[in-house]
């Protein structure tokens, strides 16, 4: 940010790349469309910047990691607002590139982590995470921030990214930030527009079944899981894609509920795909 508070914004790769840069930039990656929980993200950048250095967000609406069919081309779009919630985050660089420039028509590399990516919403979503990690790395390489800052809301996105970040020795710090929340437990997220009213009363049922699977009683990774599916089936509107209990850093399921496990799922809603995730302590 300028000394009259601006956000200095960039469009092309060449102009992101000649930018002067603090001695240490932290990167917040979006699709934009931002809400509270980037604003939060941008805080956790900004904290971790330190006095001296500077908070860098992307925001890409990133054509490779939507299935065909999905909802890309009616994804919001808001620039005002984007560059208005920026500004008063005090971010100081915004990289908003086109994907015209970002994707050359005869683009032929991928970067892909192929263990992580293969269960939950890799199932779901064939080819999701190629598309989320290769254009992660080339805003790494174009931007290259010193550190990144993911939710933990896409649980396996941050763990996949760290394992990318891990094998192709990334030298940038992956920073994990909590999962931010309306007042009445519904995760934020840019697709929570898309949802009527009724929808929307109906979707607290993903982070209600996930508390209350985290609290109960019962012991054993199926019992937990039913105990959270019997919240959701109460929901008429609600229709689950998956609902599974994995362990925490392979996303592996497993046999015993405890320890370092996280309960992850993906509802319908209408048309309206919402993800959700708690661990189990
Ligand atoms: P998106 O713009 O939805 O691709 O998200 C950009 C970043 O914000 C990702 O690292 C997300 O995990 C993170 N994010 C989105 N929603 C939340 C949330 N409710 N709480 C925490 N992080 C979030």
């Amino acid at each position: 940010m300028d000394k009259a508070g601006r956000v200095k914004i960039v469009i092309t790769i060449a102009d992101a790349q000649a930018q002067p840069r603090a001695k240490r930039r932290v990167l917040v990656p979006t699709m934009g469309a931002l809400h509270k929980a980037h604003g939060e993200l941008m805080r956790v950048a900004r904290e971790a910047a330190g006095k001296h250095g500077e908070v860098a967000v992307s925001i890409f609406v990133n054509p490779l990691q939507f299935e065909p069919g999905s909802d890309y081309k009616r994804y919001p779009r808001p620039e005002k607002s984007d560059e208005e919630l920026c500004r008063s985050a005090g971010v100081d660089l915004l990289f908003r590139p086109s994907a015209e420039e970002v994707y050359a028509t005869d683009r032929s590399t991928f970067v892909e982590e192929i263990s992580l990516s293969s269960t939950l919403e890799g199932k779901s979503r064939p080819g999701h995470f190629r598309g989320v990690c290769t254009v992660v790395a080339k805003l790494f390489n174009i931007l290259a921030p010193d550190a990144a800052v993911f939710g933990e809301k896409d649980f396996q996105q941050l763990a996949v990214i760290q394992r990318m970040v891990r094998d192709l020795n990334f030298k940038i710090d992956i920073i994990a930030a909590p999962t931010i929340r309306e007042e009445d437990g519904l995760a934020c997220s840019s697709r929570n527009q898309y949802l009527n009213s009724e929808e929307r009363r109906q979707a607290t049922v993903l982070y209600k079944a996930l508390r209350a699977a985290a609290n109960a009683e019962e012991q054993s990774p199926a019992e937990i899981i039913a105990v959270a599916r019997k919240v959701i089936d109460a929901a008429p509107l609600a229709r689950i894609d998956y609902l599974e209990l994995v362990h925490a850093e392979t996303l592996q399921s497993v046999q015993a509920a405890r320890p370092n496990t996280v309960l992850l799922v993906a509802v319908f809603l209408g048309k309206t795909r919402l993800i959700d995730n708690i661990r189990l302590t």
